[in-house]
């Protein structure tokens, strides 16, 4: 279920990875990444973000 991703503005200050009730989050190549498999859009990460940076997944236009 791809509901929110992290853009590239991230700060990897580890404020999101431990609050995610689904453990989804967890640092990537140079960033934080969220599972777009397992992310339920709780947004409780998104409360927690001091610099707003975790934002809805585009949804994919249907064909
Ligand atoms: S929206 Fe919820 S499930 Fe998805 S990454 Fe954030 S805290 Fe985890
Ligand atoms: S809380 Fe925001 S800035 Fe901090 S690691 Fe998570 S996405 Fe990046």
């Amino acid at each position: 279920m791809a509901t929110h991703l992290i853009t590239s503005a991230c700060t990897r200050c580890d404020a999101c990875a431990a609050v995610c009730p689904t453990a989804s989050i967890s640092f990537g190549a140079t960033q934080y990444v969220i599972d777009q498999d397992t992310c339920t859009g709780c947004e409780i990460c998104v409360t927690v973000c001091p610099v707003d940076v975790i934002v809805p997944t585009p949804r994919q236009q249907p064909e």
